[in-house]
């Protein structure tokens, strides 16, 4: 059986005490396994990556900027390689897994504009022949933590902007589908970053917790479900480290009387069962305001009937199957459990049939929910849309600020000021306006509100640069050149 390495400073190391296994979602078989960092594996990990720290840092903007550059070009060449890795050990179609592929690019094309990112302030003269400038430097040993549903975009969102401010980096990713991280590990070593600058150490919480507790990792990059984002960020800053956890989301999509009924539906359709609901910032509850609601749920209803589920490998399926079977069972649980809640089920997608053993479901729908019941208070993460019935805009925005999560919101409608209304008094940190994903391109930082977020900054973009970076304000004086001894030919000051 295939055995997964970690990457520590520049080798591949697959002993280990325990392993876990690692299934591909589309038949249900365990093709390989992965090594399970012990403490001592991880300490031997971070310290790879103290070690490489002085030299990184040393290193010019120029040279840094070009191994971006590099990086790039190696993963738009081997993009099917990597796609191919995704889908067999997430499930997501091909096309999903080029996508993530080149969303994820975004972060390293940010990263080549590090030399402008990294420019601090001059003052000239705040007193007497005194200057201030301050310098951005980096924080030190950064760990990222990864999920298993976007197994190379979420590493690229941290390690780009970690690695351009001049910090070594320790990457855990998902246990569940960790290729793909030791893939990108190697391309950046063929790209040219030093042994040591990225390590690849896989694990469970035992991992975690060495990362949490060893005062050599400086911060943390977290992205996950909000109660281990919730524990992460406590335990961490506890110990002074700097944390971003960002955790799980219930993300509404408001549509209006007046919206464009087909577009929506269409919307709801990709933004929902698009990589099974496996998306941080999948729709998972679509508010229906005042009399578009049969509408809207009957045209949804005929397109579910049209999407085909398969393996991602075949170019035909348009949605793959779940993570694992006990994720799949997970799921059934919350649709079989909303009729008893008194939710109604329009289609219910867990007694579809496959001829397969690998982990698939069918899309499921259910109408005429409310706050309260499982189906609407949990995050299910996976191919169930719930409709929530409102009467009114007010209704709609008192509904999506009352929910816990606060990832990413919709608003579908022809009316701009309606728009503008929602995006005044909304409370999440992506909104998106007749666009159901509102996920940040690369040039600004992503983010949610409320249990979406524990810390005060955004992934990559500008606020990346923040975190990753510790400000230095340096105040300078120079000796009245006239007053040198060495005739300088300075006129006197006076
Ligand atoms: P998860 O919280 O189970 O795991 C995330 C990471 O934490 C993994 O690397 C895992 O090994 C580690 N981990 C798990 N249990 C741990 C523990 N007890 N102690 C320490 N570390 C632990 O999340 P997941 O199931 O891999 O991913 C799905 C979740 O991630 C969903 O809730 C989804 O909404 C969320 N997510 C959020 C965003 C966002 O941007 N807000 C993006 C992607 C995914």
């Amino acid at each position: 059986m295939e055995r997964i390495p970690h990457y520590i400073n520049g080798r591949k190391v697959a002993d280990a005490e325990r392993f876990g296994p690692v299934f591909n979602p589309a038949t249900g078989q365990q093709d390989k396994e992965v090594a399970l960092a012990s403490g001592a594996r991880v300490e031997e990990a971070i310290e790879a990556a103290r070690a490489a720290l002085p030299g990184w840092r040393a290193t010019s903007l120029a040279k840094r900027t070009n191994i971006f550059f590099r990086v790039r070009e190696l993963m738009n060449e081997r993009k099917a390689e990597l796609a191919a890795i995704l889908t067999s050990e997430h499930g997501k179609v091909l096309s999903d897994a080029e996508g993530e592929i080149t969303r994820g690019l975004e972060n390293i094309e940010f990263a080549t504009g590090l030399s402008h990112m990294l420019k601090g302030e001059y003052s000239e003269q705040v007193s007497g022949g005194i200057d201030v400038h301050s310098v951005r430097q980096p924080v030190g040993v950064v760990a990222c933590i990864t999920p298993f549903n976007f197994p190379a975009m979420v590493p690229l969102w941290m390690i780009g902007s970690a690695l351009a401010c001049g910090n070594t980096v320790l990457l855990k990713p998902s246990e569940k589908d960790p290729s793909s991280a030791v893939f990108i590990a190697e391309i950046f070593s063929e790209a040219g970053l030093p042994d040591g600058v990225l390590n690849v150490v896989h694990g469970d919480k035992e991992a975690v917790d060495v990362l949490l507790e060893d005062p050599q990792v400086k911060a943390v990059s977290f992205v996950g479900s909000t109660p281990i984002a919730k524990s992460i960020y406590q335990r961490a800053s506890e110990r002074g480290k700097r944390v971003q956890a960002l955790g799980g989301a219930k993300n509404h999509m408001v549509v209006l009387p007046d919206a464009d009924l087909a577009m929506a539906a269409d919307a709801a359709i990709s933004a929902a069962y698009g990589s099974a609901g496996e998306r941080c910032m999948a729709v998972s509850v679509l508010v229906a305001v005042g009399n578009i609601a049969d509408d809207l749920v009957a045209a949804i209803k005929e397109r579910m009937a049209t999407l085909k589920i398969g393996p991602g490998t075949d170019p035909a399926s348009q949605m793959g199957p779940l993570i694992t079977a006990e994720h799949r069972d997970r799921v059934a649980g919350y649709v079989s459990g909303a009729a008893d809640e008194g939710a109604t089920v329009v289609v219910d997608g867990t007694q579809q049939k496959f001829d397969s053993d690998g982990f698939f479901t069918g899309v499921s729908l259910v109408d005429h929910v409310k706050p309260g019941m499982k189906v609407y208070d949990d995050e299910i993460f996976g191919p169930v849309l719930s409709v929530v019935r409102v009467e009114t805009f007010n209704d709609a925005v008192q509904l999506t600020n009352e929910n816990e999560f606060g990832n990413g919101v919709a608003i579908f409608t022809r009316d701009g000021g309606a728009a503008r209304q929602f995006e005044f008094e909304i409370e999440a940190g992506m909104v998106g306006v007749n666009v159901p994903i509102p996920v940040p391109v690369g040039s600004f930082s992503f983010g949610g509100w409320k249990s979406s977020l524990f810390g005060d900054t955004h992934m990559y973009g500008p606020d990346s640069i923040r975190f990753y970076t510790r400000s230095k304000v340096v105040t300078t004086r120079w000796p009245d050149p006239s007053t040198s001894e060495i005739d300088l030919g300075f006129p006197q000051v006076v």
